[in-house]
């Protein structure tokens, strides 16, 4: 913004000597008070400092005159205190701070709210005075003339007021220097509000209107050098959208866009008076609470809460959740980068326990030195001692329910390790390497089970997951092949499942090992179908068996439209490479005869059965078999 004065309509010579007919001020003097004025516009000086000066000058100009300049705030549809000359008291301005425009309310008030100058030239006897006349007496005013300040818009601005303790109507003159201060005045109003409103967008996100992270720079400073806030601890919190980029890839970026403010709009509903919520980058949110950790957690965990009911977008409903780090932050004492770090690692560690959920860093740091190796010791212990006790989900056709398959998932018996789930472990387990003994285990379950109860499952084939570690090592498929052999079981029995993201790094020994596995005659299956990105076209050098569609597409399904063409896509892909394709995740009915009805040969979720133990899956076939 240009820091130019702006200009002033008597600004020349002949402005000059036209004001010095009207007042008794030498012209040099009338100059460099309209100079001033303007200057401490251009300076950028506090508005209350500027409009005092202008009052002042009026004052100077007008002998016997009591001037005041009123701001109008068009939030709280008020006048508030802005300036006033020497010879009005403090109690006076007090007392006038915050009075609404109305039809009858003194000059000011009234010339506010016709947007015409009033003149009283007697406020003892004067109806718009009625209720102010103690008032007026207590100071001393008699005359009372309000012009009202506005823009080149012609919005209201403020009131220029002038008192005065006797009776007086203004002459021609009079009302031309009224008018000359008032039109100062209305450009310092007009400028600040200019200036305040660039300062606003300068702080905020264009997109959802919350802060950005300039506002959540000064806010922290702002704290840091607070003494309210010294000692004090408050909770910076980290929230992030789970999934963005598939909901961007699913939505497109304008839709994508839309969703963002949602969440943005959502979130600082339930948030309520903060002293900041900001768009810190992309998909990820930041807000200071002014709460310590335990109740800063449960608020964070009602936010999350609250997006358990989907968002509407472009008129269709999304579901979307949020992972959410919180930090405990004492602004005076910690940089705001080093609790941002802080809380991007805690957000890390939600995302890994499986997204949707709130960590607080210190537990994080516990979890991930304590917790972390805990879980190492619990799996590996439960891998040597044989305690792999995986459980089973059967894969349905949707024509007429018929399981088809059961998948195997991993599952650790006994004490403490019984407690964590594959979410938990197996992110671990690949981390620290486990994972190979671990699909070893499931693997042998899988060869043992399709052996021993090769009447009760009744030709039913099984999945197994396989890890991309597993499948970088040399001669998994020889050594499969050997144990299907060991075990006498047929290859095709066995679809092995292959996550997206993984198969993306599919390259050298790992495709060596899925060529093999294929020309063995297992079957491959790619698994979370539509959270990896890839295309299938890349998937095209080693054929595949099966196409997972991952559970998100299944749950966007049940909200109407927008999710129904999702899975069409995510369909129609499938068939134009000729694969089956398993719906994941189905949890009711509905979903399940919307899949039919799309063309959807499997399902596979908790509407039919959640895993369970391998009695109990035998015992849950045999059922349906006599039904
Ligand atoms: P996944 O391969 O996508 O397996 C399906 C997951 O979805 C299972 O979680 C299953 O219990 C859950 N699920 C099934 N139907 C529904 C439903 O209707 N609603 C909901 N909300 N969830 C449903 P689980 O057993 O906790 O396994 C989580 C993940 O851990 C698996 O996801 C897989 O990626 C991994 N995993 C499990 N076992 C193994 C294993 O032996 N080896 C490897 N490498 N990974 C495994
Ligand atoms: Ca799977
Ligand atoms: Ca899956």
């Amino acid at each position: 913004m240009s820091r130019t004065a702006p200009a002033l309509s008597l600004s020349a010579p002949e402005a000059l000597t036209s004001i010095e007919r009207w007042t008794s001020l030498p012209a040099e003097h009338v100059l460099a008070g309209q100079q001033r004025v303007l200057e401490m516009v251009a300076a950028g000086r506090p508005l209350a400092e500027t409009l005092t000066a202008i009052a002042e000058f009026a004052e100077e100009a007008i002998p016997s005159m009591m001037a005041s300049v009123l701001v109008f705030d068009p939030q709280t549809q008020s006048l508030r205190k802005g300036g006033y000359g020497r010879s009005l008291s403090p109690q006076f301005q007090e007392a006038i701070d915050g009075m609404k425009p109305g039809p009858d309310v003194g000059s000011c008030g009234t010339a506010a709210y016709r947007s015409q100058r009033v003149i009283s030239r007697d406020v003892r006897v004067d109806p718009l005075w009625t209720p102010f006349v103690e008032f007026a007496a207590m100071h001393g005013i008699v005359s009372a003339w309000s012009t009202p300040l506005k823009d080149r818009d012609g919005q209201l601005l403020g009131v220029f007021g002038m008192y005065y303790g006797e009776i007086r109507e203004p002459s021609a003159d009079d009302l031309r220097l009224v008018d000359h201060f008032s039109h100062l005045a209305s450009i310092a109003v007009e400028h600040w509000r200019q200036d305040a409103e660039l300062k606003r967008q300068a702080r905020q996100d264009m997109l959802t209107r919350l802060g950005n992270r300039r506002l959540l720079r000064e806010v922290a400073d702002g704290m840091a050098g607070d003494p309210a806030y010294q000692g004090v601890t408050c909770a910076l919190v980290m929230l992030d959208c789970d999934h963005f980029k598939l909901h961007n890839d699913l939505l497109g970026q304008r839709l994508a866009d839309e969703l963002l403010q949602r969440v943005a709009e959502r979130s600082r509903e339930r948030l309520g008076d903060v002293p900041l919520l900001a768009r810190f980058d992309g998909d990820q949110f930041v807000a200071i609470l002014k709460e310590r950790n335990g109740t800063a957690q449960r608020r964070v965990e009602d936010l999350l809460a609250a997006f358990r009911e989907p968002v509407v977008v472009d008129g269709s409903p999304v579901t979307v959740s949020l992972s959410a780090g919180v930090v405990e932050w004492q602004p005076a004492t910690m940089p705001l980068d080093e609790a941002l770090a802080q809380a991007m690692e805690a957000v890390e560690v939600a995302k890994r326990l499986g997204r949707d959920r709130v960590v607080v860093f210190g537990d994080s740091e516990r979890a991930r030195s304590t917790g972390h190796r805990h879980v190492t010791r619990l799996l590996s212990e439960a891998i040597a001692e044989n305690r792999v006790d995986p459980f089973l989900q059967p894969i349905v056709r949707l024509s007429d329910g018929r399981p088809v398959a059961f998948e195997v998932l991993a599952r650790l018996r006994g004490g403490d390790a019984a407690g964590i789930s594959p979410s938990v472990f197996v992110p671990i387990a690949e981390e620290s390497g486990l994972i190979v003994a671990l699909g070893d285990s499931v693997l042998r379950f899988a060869m043992r089970t399709l052996a021993e109860h090769a009447l009760s499952l009744q030709g039913l084939n099984l999945n197994v997951n396989l890890s991309v570690r597993q499948l970088t090592r040399d001669g998994l498929a020889d050594r499969t092949l050997a144990l299907a052999r060991e075990h006498g079981v047929a290859p095709e029995r066995l679809t092995l499942e292959i996550t997206e993201s993984q198969w993306l790094d599919v390259d050298g020994p790992a495709r060596d090992n899925l060529q093999g596995l294929k020309e063995a005659g297992f079957r491959l299956a790619l698994d979370d179908f539509g959270t990896g990105y890839s295309s299938l076209s890349r998937t095209q050098a080693i054929p595949l068996d099966q196409l997972k569609i991952d559970r998100s597409f299944t749950t966007q399904l049940s909200l109407g439209a927008r999710g129904q063409a999702l899975c069409h896509v995510g369909l129609a892909m499938a068939r134009a490479c000729g694969i089956p394709v398993v719906a994941e995740g189905v949890e009711t009915p509905e979903q399940a005869a919307q899949l039919r009805a799309m063309g959807y040969q499997f399902g596979q979720g908790y509407h039919w059965s959640r895993p369970m133990p391998l009695e109990r899956a035998l015992a849950w076939l045999q059922r349906r078999e006599a039904a």
